[in-house]
C-alpha cells in the first residue's frame, strides 16, 4: 500500500506503509517510487484557472484554490473508462481540495460533507502531522496535482469514507497517473523506465478503484459517486479490461450492453470496449 502515498512523506506523513484502504484488501506492495520530474509546461493552462474560496469545515480557516473556469475548457475526447480529456490543461488537477491550514482534504463534491466524529478524526490524525502544502505555480503540475490527491486518499480512510468515495479517489489517481505518463518525453533517456514505473503506479490506483467500486455495487444505493447502474457498470468494465481482467471486464460490459434503459451512447461504449479486448464476440 505505501506506494499509493509515495511522496507524502514530504509533508509530513511517514510511515503510510500499514495502512490499508479497503477493508480485507488483499496486500499489495511494489516497490518504485514516484520521482520528480520535469512537467512540460503548458502556456494556457493557467488561462483556465481561478482562484476560488473556501472555508474549511474542520477548522473555519478561509483559504483560496485554484479552481477550473466555465467556458474556458473544450473537451477532446473520453476514455474508456469514462477519464474526461479536456484542453488546454487537465480539468482532473483541480478537483482535490485540500485545506493549507489544518490539512483536511477531499474532492470538491465531498469537500462541505463530513461529520463531528469525522471532523475529530481528521484533528486528531492528520493536523498534528500536516507540515502544509508546497507552493505551486500558476497552474498544477501532475505532481502537484498526485500529492493533492493523495492526501484526498489518506483522509478518506482517516475519516472512514465510504467505499465508492475511496474508489472514486483511486480512479482519478490512475487518471492523474495515466495523464502524467502522457506527458512524458518519448525522447528523454528515461523515457522507457519512466513509463514502465508510471504503468505500474496506474495499475495498483486502478486495482483499488476496482476493488472498491466493486464492493459499492453491492451495498451502496445509485447514484454512486455520481454515477448510475449502468455508468458504473461500464466503468467497472473498462477498468477490468485496463487490469487484464477478461472475463470480468466481459460480465460488466454484457450488463450494460442487454440493459434495458442503459443509452444507447453507453451501451456504444461498452460494445467498443467489449470488442477491443475480446476480439469480435457475437452478439449478446
Ligand atoms: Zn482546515
Amino acid at each position: 500500500m505505501a506506494n499509493l502515498f509515495s511522496g507524502l512523506e514530504k509533508l509530513g506523513f511517514g510511515n503510510l506503509n500499514d495502512v490499508q484502504l479497503f477493508e480485507e484488501s488483499a496486500e499489495k506492495k511494489a516497490d518504485g517510487s514516484a520521482q520528480k520530474q520535469e512537467e512540460v509546461h503548458k502556456v494556457s493552462e493557467s488561462d483556465m484557472l481561478f482562484d476560488k474560496s473556501y472555508t474549511c469545515p474542520v477548522c473555519n480557516n478561509e483559504f483560496k484554490t485554484k479552481a477550473v473556469r466555465a467556458g474556458r475548457t473544450k473537451l477532446d475526447h473520453m476514455d474508456s473508462d469514462l477519464r474526461p480529456v479536456y484542453t488546454p490543461g487537465d480539468t482532473t488537477k483541480y478537483s482535490a481540495i485540500v485545506c493549507p491550514k489544518c490539512g483536511y482534504a477531499a474532492l470538491d463534491k465531498y469537500y462541505n460533507t463530513i461529520s463531528v466524529r469525522q471532523e475529530r478524526a481528521v484533528k486528531d490524525n492528520i493536523t498534528p502531522k500536516f507540515q502544509g502544502l508546497k507552493e505551486t505555480g500558476d497552474f498544477y503540475t501532475y505532481d502537484d496535482a498526485i500529492e493533492r490527491f493523495q492526501l484526498v486518499l489518506l483522509t478518506t480512510i482517516v475519516k472512514g469514507a465510504r467505499n465508492s468515495e475511496k474508489a472514486y479517489v483511486c480512479l482519478k489517481l490512475a487518471w492523474l497517473v495515466r495523464g502524467k505518463r502522457e506527458e512524458l518525453d518519448p525522447k528523454a533517456p528515461d523515457f522507457e523506465a519512466k513509463r514502465k514505473e508510471l504503468a505500474i503506479e496506474e495499475y495498483q490506483y486502478l486495482e483499488n478503484a476496482y476493488e472498491g467500486f466493486s464492493k459499492a455495487m453491492s451495498s451502496e444505493n445509485f447514484p454512486i459517486a455520481g454515477m448510475d447502474e449502468n455508468t458504473l457498470s461500464l466503468v467497472l468494465g473498462a477498468t477490468a479490461a485496463n487490469l487484464g481482467k477478461k472475463d470480468e471486464a466481459s460480465r460488466w460490459l454484457t450488463s450494460v450492453i442487454t440493459s434495458r434503459i442503459a443509452k444507447e451512447n453507453i451501451k456504444d461504449r461498452a460494445r467498443n470496449i467489449r470488442d477491443e479486448i475480446l476480439g469480435k464476440t457475437p452478439q449478446a
